[in-house]
């Protein structure tokens, strides 16, 4: 005890140490194997000093399932899942083993051997892709194990058992997940298989430790089966739904219900976490009903569970208060939050349905759709519109129908690059001059090193010219930048959908040439002010015709709030 009590700090602040030293001497992407190795050795070594044998057998067939996940990065169609099931045979061949359950008279019933192995194999097994599965939720994994880690260590102090290896299990867990928490509890960020298996081995095995022993003690094993009762429910039911039609709904249920009721992506996994957590408090109260532990962990859990209610209720508040799609004249914008926009616009690059157009608009833009059909039209098409522009933002609050924040155009594809980096989306980069497009396409890339570019061309082609469409499509790319100005990348890009495949296809108006350096973009102050225009004016002077639209737009709202314009289409209500 006193070893491992001594061991487990150190072993934190060594990692601690050397991710620190690491980071500033090198790349991101090598810093991030770096790290992913230092934590399987941290726990290989630790395991090796300071626990059991039984301990050190977890670890290795851990470290064995994170071998087999990183062939599965590499050769993603091999049906690597099923290998998962040999690694949980060698488990209970070998290792310890669910000999008996509880039930809940009381009563325990003892396993035959060879039932033991089968329910061993399978629960150590299942694991590993239970959590890749998690994984598709950025966050998801590392928030649920998290909270598996913290209820295994509470349930083993507080049960009254003499448990060991379980203790050092649950310390080691929390601890690493502490110290190399910016890994796991990432919200754009995904575990990757590999980690994703070697965890579910871990977090398996561990719970399997309290009923291996002969003793009568099996909250450990039903702790993972409240805590994860979601996700495993969702998951069964995508299976069943793979069975039964040929187009299931797909796991992840409950998180798609909650972003598609506006909440954004970070606010529902921790929601979701709650609700498991929820969920792993009432099976520990069920089988410890000690008191101390009831208390604690009942506390945690309401403190918890109310901290990510919170966000869910203010959104929803706050949607039943403003419009969904507030409209300015024959415009109409999506009342949504950066953070939404970006889970959606995840969500539709992975559907693979089409092409998704996001439009940015601005004043100017609002304006041009009043002169220009084809444009309106193509907003009208549109999956999201966005409200990029101060003077837009302040066009719908001051008409009475605000939207929650300005989403830019540029913060938008500087967002959706992060993401697309961290899901492995290729992006495809069409507008500007050679130069600008060029130097944005190295800058991303400097900025997000995990990036996939699948190309890159300047804006300056016929507009008839079907190759381009064509070229993007077979690129592979699934997230299109188009920056040639509005109304012309709206217009192409709706032309076009049929040419460009499955993806979503973003129109950034001027944001390459900001991005490569060629223009600056105004200081934040000029931002706030709603003084982007006069910046840009600056620099770019032949603008000011263009610029006599935005005195107009503004009499045109002053006109429309004394009732003396009216919307000619109001679809706010809808
Ligand atoms: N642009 C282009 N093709 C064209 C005309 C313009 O790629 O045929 C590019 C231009 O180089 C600039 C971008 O479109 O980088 C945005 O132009 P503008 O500033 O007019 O657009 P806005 O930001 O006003 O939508």
């Amino acid at each position: 005890m006193a070893e491992v009590l001594f061991f487990v700090p150190a072993a934190v602040v060594l990692c601690f140490l050397l991710q620190r030293r690491c980071r500033r001497s090198m790349e991101m992407p090598q810093y991030n194997y770096f790290r992913d190795l230092l934590l399987v050795a941290a726990w290989v070594l630790a395991a090796l000093w300071a626990g059991s044998s039984v301990s050190r057998f977890i670890v290795g067939m851990a470290a064995f399932a994170s071998l087999i996940g990183t062939c599965q990065h590499i050769r993603p169609h091999w049906g690597w899942k099923t290998v998962y099931l040999f690694v949980g045979l060698l488990f209970a061949f070998f290792g310890p083993k669910i000999g008996f359950i509880g039930l809940p008279d009381g009563q325990y019933h003892y396993f035959s051997p060879e039932v033991s192995i089968i329910a061993t194999a399978l629960w150590v097994g299942v694991f590993p892709v239970l959590l890749q599965q998690l994984d598709n939720i950025p966050g998801m994994a590392g928030h649920l194990l998290a909270v598996s880690f913290s209820l295994l260590l509470l349930a083993t102090v507080f049960s009254g058992q003499d448990l060991p290896d379980a203790f050092f299990m649950s310390l080691c867990g929390l601890a690493f997940l502490g110290v190399f928490w910016s890994r796991h509890g990432h919200m754009y960020r995904r575990m990757g298989e590999s980690l994703s298996a070697f965890w579910g081995v871990l977090v398996a095995g561990t719970s399997v430790l309290g009923v291996s022993k002969g003793i009568t003690f099996s909250t450990l094993l039903l702790l993972p089966l409240g805590l994860f009762a979601i996700p495993i429910m969702e998951a069964s039911l995508h299976f069943a739904g793979l069975a039964f039609s040929s187009k299931p709904h797909g796991a992840a249920v409950l998180y798609r219900k909650l972003i598609s009721r506006g909440l954004d992506h970070p606010s529902a996994v921790r929601f979701i976490t709650s609700l498991c957590a929820l969920g792993g408090a009432v099976i520990a109260i069920s089988q410890l009903g000690n008191s101390l532990f009831m208390m604690l962990w009942v506390s945690a859990t309401i403190l918890f569970t109310g901290l990510a209610i919170m966000p869910f209720i203010r959104k929803m508040k706050e949607n039943a208060e403003m419009p969904l799609k507030p409209s300015i004249w024959s415009t109409s914008v999506d009342n949504v939050s950066m953070d939404y926009a970006l889970a959606k616009t995840r969500a539709a690059a992975l559907s693979g349905k089409g092409v998704s157009l996001v439009s940015t608009v601005n004043a100017l833009a609002v304006m041009e759709a009043e002169k220009n059909r084809g444009y309106a039209d193509a907003l009208r098409s549109s999956f999201l519109t966005l409200a990029d522009g101060a003077g837009l933002v302040w066009a719908l609050r001051f008409l009475g129908t605000p939207v929650q924040e300005r989403v830019a155009g540029i913060d938008f594809m500087m967002r959706l690059s992060r993401t697309a980096a961290a899901e492995r989306l290729p992006v495809y980069l069409l507008g500007a001059k050679e130069e600008a497009v060029k130097g944005a396409a190295e800058t991303l890339k400097e900025q997000y090193p995990d990036l996939v570019i699948a190309g890159w061309r300047n804006g300056y082609f016929d507009p008839c010219d079907a190759s381009v469409a064509g070229a993007v499509r077979d690129s592979g790319a699934k997230i299109l930048f188009v920056a040639m100005g509005v109304p012309r990348q709206e217009i192409w890009i709706r032309e076009n959908a049929r040419l460009l495949g499955d993806m979503v296809a973003v129109g950034v108006g001027g944001a390459f040439d900001v991005v490569s350096g060629q223009l600056r973009r105004a200081p934040g102050a000029w931002q706030k002010l709603g003084l982007e225009w006069l910046f840009r004016l600056l620099q770019e002077p032949w603008r000011w015709k263009r610029d006599i639209d935005l005195f107009i737009f503004v009499c045109r709202v002053f006109l429309t709030k004394l009732g003396l314009r009216p919307f000619r289409e109001d679809r706010s209500a809808e």
